[in-house]
Formats: structure tokens, C-alpha cells, sequence
């Protein structure tokens, strides 16, 4: 076996930035009344716990680390005896949260019941999960500290916070902890704004950089990758308008699995094609007239043109689609004459500032109504 020389051990093994947060977050675990398997917060994490407010909205990129951070100032009211609250979007989301409190208590746990999700400390405090899909879920507790996991995903939030979960930090005079990914102008986004009017409110946001061990070379190709507006989301945690603009879209354009042209047979099949620009997919959609929703779809980011026509061939062939309208800006045209050769039914639409807003007023009319 070889030896490392010294030489190689004198060089440090982890940058000295690195080293200094691992020991102020070690000072940190010191201060708690207990020693548990608490993880060393990153230096982000640790901002936020210093300079959180009574209520916190914190929006950050995906694996900024807002679990662990979300768990650590969970456990510190449970630790001197008080009764706290997780709320997450669904049951399944609390899985794995349950699973890492289970093992970072392990030494203080008291008793634990995973159907009705509770731990109780030997210190006297415990932890209730909530899943919201019943919106009323904690209906009639009392916490001295609540989380809200996942929040911009949470269906009913705005009912949840105002009607149930507010109600509960009353009698202990408790606070609050929201976190999430933004997902649209939602209700996370109002309360992300709240600091602005409510002093008692502050905002944090970090984006997936702020975390230390996640490669930033990695974050980097995801740039590359991803389309401008996914990277801006989820890795910036930015609030990006698009797609939050029509309330309803879920319930009645979005599909889990595409339909079969056989459960549609004899029905009137439409189509749109949105091209790809330089950081974005080009996107088929299939409508059903008679069924009044979509039907099947189709997304890919290769620039080959050839490529993206024979999928559109593929796709019409299968469907049978009576007729598409194709957005025929810049990049469209030479397409939509190709495809016009082909004679197939295409009518190219100008999208342009001018044409857009009506169109858009219109099926948002059509979606938050359906
Ligand atoms: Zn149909």
C-alpha cells in the first residue's frame, strides 16, 4: 500500500473559507441544550437562522439545502420542550423528512407514532407532520414553531396560513418558517413579498450556488442545459411570470400520459407547433375539440430541423390531425413552407405584440373558467 507523503497532507484538503464555517456551525451545535447528530449548516443556511424574523419566506434553487435547514430550526423549540408543526404540499412529501428527524433525535426521542406522524422529545416537546392536502390539517393545535416545506407547491396555502396555520402560533406566541422553490406568481410569492408591508415578515433568498458542495462546474452545464427560463426557477430561484398567469392550467392542459388516437377516434384533432428559439423547445400540442382538452404532446430541444420535422410527420401520421396552426415568427417561416409542401393542412400565426395579449387574455378567460 502506499503512503501519502507529507508533502501531500500538507496541502489542506478543503478550503480554508470551508473549514471556518464547518467550526462556527460546530460552535453553533455547541450552544443547543442537547448533542444530537445535528448537521453543520452551510454559511448560507446559518444567515438565515440568525436573521430570521418571527415569520420567514425563503425561496432558494433546488438543493440549496432548505431540508436540513428547515429540520434544524424545527428541532431547536422541540429540544426545550415545546410542541411544533411541519406542514408539506402531500403525505409523500413528508417521508423523507420524517425519516431524517426519526434519526437525528434518535437520542431524545421519547416515543414516535408514524401513522399519526409524532415524535415526542424527553425534553417534553414533540413534532407533529401535516400533509395539506387536507387544507385544514393542524386545524385546532397549538406550536410555538410551524414549517411549511415546499410551499410554493402547496395547493390551498393562501387558506391554509390565513384560516388554520396562523391560528395555531397564537397561544405560544409562535413563528413561522416557509420555504420553496418559486413556481409562479402564487400565494409563496406574496408571502415572499410580505417584508415589504409587514415588519414582522422577512424574505431570504439564495440560489443553488449559495450551497458549498454543490460543484458549481455542475450548476454551470446546467445553464447550458436547461432552457433560460427552467435555470432562472429552479436553480436562481427567480419568480418567473410565465406560466403562472393562468390559474387553472393544471386541471385542464396538462397531462400525465398521453392519450391513445383510439380513445379519440372520430373526434376533431387540432395542433400547435411553438418552435424553439436559441435556449428553448420546440413544442407540438394536440388538442381534441370534441373532448375540449389536450391530448398529446411533444418537446424536444434539438435544433436539427429535419429531425424536429420528422417528428412533426410522425405525430400527424399518428394522430390523424385535421389542421395546425403553427407560430410562423422568424425561425417558422422556411419550416411552414417546407411542411406546405408536404401538404399538409398548416396555417403559419405571427405571434407579435400585437396579436399576442389578446390571445392570451382569451385563454385565460377559457382556462380560469373551465
Ligand atoms: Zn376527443
Amino acid at each position: 500500500m502506499q503512503t501519502a507523503s507529507t508533502e501531500q497532507w500538507s496541502k489542506p484538503l478543503v478550503p480554508d473559507w470551508l473549514n471556518r464555517a464547518a467550526a462556527e456551525a460546530w460552535r453553533e451545535a455547541q450552544r443547543t441544550a442537547v448533542l444530537l447528530p445535528l448537521l453543520a449548516l452551510h454559511p448560507a443556511q446559518l444567515a438565515i437562522k440568525r436573521n430570521a424574523a418571527r415569520f420567514n419566506a425563503i425561496r432558494c434553487g433546488r438543493r440549496f439545502g432548505k431540508d436540513v435547514l428547515l429540520q434544524d430550526v424545527l428541532i431547536e423549540p422541540a429540544l426545550h420542550g415545546q410542541p411544533v408543526g411541519w406542514f408539506a404540499p402531500t403525505y409523500k412529501d413528508t417521508a423523507d423528512n420524517w425519516r431524517d428527524l426519526i434519526f437525528r433525535l434518535a437520542s431524545v426521542i421519547k416515543a414516535s407514532n408514524k401513522t399519526e406522524k409524532r415524535i415526542d422529545l424527553t425534553s417534553g416537546g414533540w413534532i407533529e407532520m401535516w400533509s395539506l392536502e387536507d387544507p385544514d390539517s393542524g386545524r385546532g393545535r397549538k406550536y410555538k414553531r410551524i414549517v411549511v416545506n415546499e410551499a410554493s407547491k402547496v395547493r390551498e396555502l393562501q387558506y391554509s396560513w390565513e384560516y388554520v396555520i396562523r391560528a395555531t402560533l397564537t397561544d405560544l406566541a409562535g413563528d413561522a418558517f416557509f420555504g420553496g422553490t418559486p413556481k409562479g406568481l402564487n400565494y409563496f410569492y406574496r408571502l415572499c413579498r410580505q417584508h415589504e408591508t409587514h415588519p414582522d415578515w422577512r424574505a431570504f433568498h439564495f440560489t443553488t450556488y449559495d450551497n458549498p458542495f454543490i460543484p458549481r462546474a455542475e450548476l454551470d452545464a446546467l445553464r447550458a442545459e436547461l432552457p433560460d427560463r427552467v435555470f432562472r426557477q429552479e436553480i436562481m430561484a427567480e419568480f418567473v411570470e410565465d406560466g403562472a398567469y393562468f390559474q387553472n392550467v393544471g386541471a385542464c392542459a396538462t397531462i400525465a400520459e398521453p392519450d391513445t388516437p383510439e380513445q379519440h377516434a372520430g373526434h376533431v384533432i387540432v395542433g400547435g407547433v411553438d418552435w424553439a428559439k436559441k435556449d428553448d423547445y420546440t413544442v407540438l400540442t394536440l388538442g381534441c375539440q370534441n373532448c375540449n382538452r389536450v391530448v398529446d404532446w411533444q418537446w424536444f430541444n434539438e435544433i436539427d430541423y429535419h429531425l424536429q420535422r420528422a417528428r412533426f410527420l410522425a405525430l400527424h401520421e399518428r394522430w390523424g390531425v385535421l389542421y395546425w396552426l403553427v407560430e410562423s415568427n422568424s425561425i417558422g417561416e422556411p419550416n411552414i413552407e417546407e411542411l406546405q409542401y408536404a401538404d399538409l393542412p398548416i396555417e403559419g400565426f405571427d405571434m407579435t405584440p400585437t396579436s399576442k395579449p389578446p390571445l392570451i387574455t382569451s385563454i385565460r378567460r377559457r382556462i380560469n373558467s373551465s
